[in-house]
């Protein structure tokens, strides 16, 4: 990018002092092979594409009126989908802003909002944007979550389950004893990768997702989003799932920022997506199938790789050096994300592509290995 001159001399100093969140990079080349973003590698569900087709077809006219402010059909969707009621259901554009309206609505307290050290690097960022403060509670030596450290006054805890980038679960035991601990803070479950979560081979109906708590806690909200499991990041919808309190308190936010913050074509995409069960079980049963075998592939090259439960691993290669490997892969197209961090810098997060995506991955990874070989001989 070409060097701008700005000048701050007439921000606010708000605006002088926010550090916003750098998303992974979205580099256009052919053949390139994205992994580093956590997009879905199956195309969504053709039922959104004829959704959309049909409303810009025989109702064009109506994008000339304003969206349903609280885009009803999409919510009674995902009501029923998880046999709630629909003011038990809020939506957003993307879940990053469900996330943020969270944190004005929950966390904008005297006590501090709790989160992972290691996890998803928006939470830090919208703590400053809204001048909260943020705890970080250290992971396990092994990465996990230990409720126990939670234990600590706040106004609110955050917690990606599975986490990111680390893709482990957090059991929803452990979710119970922090609701039940902190009955008087929100807590809140980032599910932006539950859909991947199911165990392997699990085909009991046995509930991963805290959503089926949000009857018995009304201090627990879920966020979701349909940018990983429903392959629709471009379409920009995200959720929150809770008691109709808290439903409340994120709908009267919105409706102090922006009314219509999902457009008419997002709220028919979206509503089409949930509809489409079938699609949605088999490709994300296929996201986890490549997942598993990404993960053996990376194990027999050398590479120590985390049990995820995401459509992602975070794998650390054999001697470390991350950084150099995704170097390496970036020369040869394929494009992985790196976090340069104390803990986690030996580690790669790996996104799983297609069968074809990922075994050029592993063949490139084989190519350097063995190129590596010959110069240290
Ligand atoms: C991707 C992601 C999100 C954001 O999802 P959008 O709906 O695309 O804004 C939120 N939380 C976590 C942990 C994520 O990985």
């Amino acid at each position: 990018m070409s060097e701008l001159k700005i000048d701050t001399r007439l921000w606010s100093s708000k605006a002088r002092n926010l550090s916003p969140y750098v998303p992974g990079e979205q580099p256009q080349h052919e053949n390139l092979c994205k992994l580093n973003t956590n997009e879905n590698p199956f195309p969504p569900s053709p039922k959104v594409g004829e959704a959309i087709a049909k409303v810009l077809e025989q109702q064009a006219d109506d994008l000339r009126l304003y969206p349903a402010p609280e885009s009803d059909d999409l919510r009674a969707a995902l009501a029923q989908l998880y046999d709630i009621d629909i003011n038990q259901v809020f939506v957003g554009n993307g879940s990053d802003e469900v996330l943020a309206l969270v944190f004005a609505s929950f966390f904008l307290k005297e006590r501090p909002v709790l989160a992972p050290d290691i996890s998803y690097s928006f939470y830090p960022v919208y703590a400053q944007t809204f001048g909260i403060e943020l705890v970080q509670i250290a992971l396990e030596e092994d990465f996990s979550i230990d409720p126990d450290a939670y234990r600590q006054p706040c106004s609110g805890i955050i917690i990606a389950n599975p986490n990111a980038p680390t893709g482990l679960l957090l059991s929803l035991a452990d979710i119970r004893k922090l609701a039940s601990e902190h009955s008087n803070s929100v807590i809140v479950i980032d599910e932006a990768y539950i859909d991947f979560a199911r165990a392997v081979n699990d085909s009991s109906d046995a509930e991963i997702s805290a959503v089926s708590l949000i009857n018995e806690f009304d201090n627990i909200l879920v966020t979701q989003t349909f940018s990983k499991s429903r392959s629709l990041a471009g379409l920009r919808v995200g959720m929150a799932f809770g008691n109709v309190s808290l439903i409340e308190a994120l709908t009267r936010m919105k409706n102090s920022f922006n009314s219509y913050p999902l457009d008419k074509l997002a709220q028919v995409g979206a509503t089409a997506s949930v509809l489409d069960v079938e699609y949605f079980t088999q490709t994300c049963q296929q996201v986890i199938d490549l997942r598993q075998s990404l993960t053996a592939e990376l194990t027999a090259l050398g590479f120590d790789v985390l049990p995820s439960h995401a459509n992602f691993v975070f794998a650390r290669p054999k001697d470390g050096n991350a950084n150099t490997v995704a170097n390496a892969l970036r020369e040869q197209g394929i494009i992985v994300r790196h976090f340069d961090k104390p803990r986690i810098n030996e580690y790669l997060r790996i996104t799983t592509g297609t069968a074809e995506q990922n075994s050029r991955l592993i063949d490139t990874l084989q190519t350097l290995q063995k190129e590596a070989e010959i110069i240290a001989d």
